[in-house]
């Protein structure tokens, strides 16, 4: 994999992209990118998969973002740099206008796994805490420093990541990162405000909802909570995001991982796995082709929810069981 600097002045057209169902990290990030790359003289557009949340519709206020069109080609470009994900395959229905086009693959990404996935170019750390680190490395490398969009957008891949700073994820180095952010014009309760108190009055109803749904299992080890198609739709109606969910179960005592199922159609499960113990998640998703990282990891099944649910239970049973015996062994 060639450094994505040293390819920099050789990358013509580029697009900006990263995985469908933008989140926080993967937009900021993208959005830091663009301005660190326009303002190095590159031509350069981004172009999402489908449209992000609306809690994140702030930041594209003064940013170009375009969104996708199934069926619509990719634009013309020699290099598309794929952020906060390093598959074509987590691109949606952008994967086969990429595959039609056949432009060069960069990868600037922290997931497991990212430096051996689909980029030729990368700027890849398995350590960083979030994407938008890796941005903020390379508006150091490159001798340049982010402006105040930049900067709110660095700031927003750094919160949604490191859970405002709660997740172990959290380090010296975050800290030394969203200092010079904030020096930079990020404004943290500005942003805070943004995401998280300008919701509308229908998201209480559906956070109670999601809680009701929730059980715990497993000797109090494991929270689930199941969102129906019918709440999944009215979520996004509203503009809610559900991961917000999951919250209240990792509050209680003795969880060591939760699971969020949210049914996209009736043999489509998106499962969402959180850990705060030893559990690596991303090795249980990994199992059924998904991936992330050790305490936050993703993977979408093609089956029912109530067998996506067993399937995922039992991988999580055995987890614990073999902690349990390895522990046993000590
Ligand atoms: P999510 O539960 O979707 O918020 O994802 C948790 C973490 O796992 C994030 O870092 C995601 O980018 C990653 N992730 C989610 N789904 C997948 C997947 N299918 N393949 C690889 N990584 C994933
Ligand atoms: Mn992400
Ligand atoms: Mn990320």
């Amino acid at each position: 994999v060639e450094s994505f600097v040293d390819y920099l002045p050789r990358a013509g057209a580029i697009i900006l992209t990263g995985h469908e169902h933008p989140d926080g990290d993967c937009l900021g990030s993208q959005i830091g990118l663009y301005h660190l790359l326009r303002g190095l003289g590159h031509e350069v557009r981004i172009l999402l998969p489908d449209a992000p949340i609306r809690s994140l519709e702030f930041l594209c206020r003064t940013t170009p973002v375009a969104i996708h069109e199934s069926g619509a080609e990719l634009p013309p470009c020699d290099t598309l740099v794929l952020v906060d994900c390093a598959e074509l395959g987590r691109l949606g229905a952008l994967r086969d206008a990429v595959i039609r086009r056949r432009p060069r693959i960069a990868v600037v990404d922290h997931h497991v796994g990212s430096d051996r996935a689909d980029g030729s170019i990368g700027f890849v750390d398995v350590e960083a805490a979030a994407s938008g680190e890796l941005v903020w490395r390379l508006y150091r490398e490159l001798g340049r420093r982010p402006d105040a969009v930049a900067a709110e957008a660095l700031y927003c891949a750094l919160v949604a990541d490191t859970g405002w700073f709660r997740y172990s994820n959290t380090d010296a180095k975050v800290f030394t990162i969203a200092a010079d952010l904030v020096a930079c014009g990020a404004d943290p309760a500005a942003i805070y405000d943004r995401l998280y108190r300008c919701q509308p009055a229908q998201s209480l109803g559906i956070l109670a909802e999601g809680i009701g749904r929730s059980e715990i299992e497993l000797d109090g080890r494991v929270g689930f909570v199941a969102i129906s198609h019918g709440l999944l739709e009215r979520a996004a109606r509203v503009g809610f995001d559900l991961d917000q969910v999951m919250e209240p179960l990792r509050s209680v005592g003795g969880i060591e991982v939760v699971v969020m199922l949210k049914e996209l159609a009736s043999d489509r499960v998106k499962v969402s796995l959180r850990a705060s113990g030893e559990i690596d998640v991303q090795r249980i998703a990994k199992v059924f082709g998904g991936g992330g990282h050790k305490k936050a990891a993703g993977v979408t099944l093609e089956l029912p929810m109530a067998e996506s649910r067993a399937r995922i239970r039992s991988a999580i049973a055995a987890a614990l069981t073999a902690r349990e015996s390895a522990s046993g062994l000590s």
